[in-house]
């Protein structure tokens, strides 16, 4: 997963270019595993390298804090709900 802001030509493969699309992330810290299902992302339609935006990085980091201050181990969560 590479971070990246608009659309554009595939920095891995530099052929494809990327499609918007969704995509999961799983996010660890210490014990605790959450699991984000339907993320947008952008996706490169030639090698299916996978590129979220900062600005959903940071919702993603948000939320992801506030799963971890709940005390759970495992999670799995729909970014799009
Ligand atoms: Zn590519």
């Amino acid at each position: 997963m590479t971070l990246i802001g608009v659309k554009m030509k595939c920095a891995i493969c530099r052929n494809g270019h990327t499609q918007p699309g969704y995509t999961t992330v799983v996010l660890e810290k210490n014990e605790v595993t959450l699991v984000f299902k339907r993320v947008p992302a952008q996706i490169c339609d030639n090698c299916g390298e996978e590129y979220v935006s900062a600005a959903i990085n940071n919702t993603l980091l948000q939320r992801a804090q506030e799963e971890f201050n709940k005390g759970v181990m495992l999670e799995m969560l729909n970014f799009a709900a």
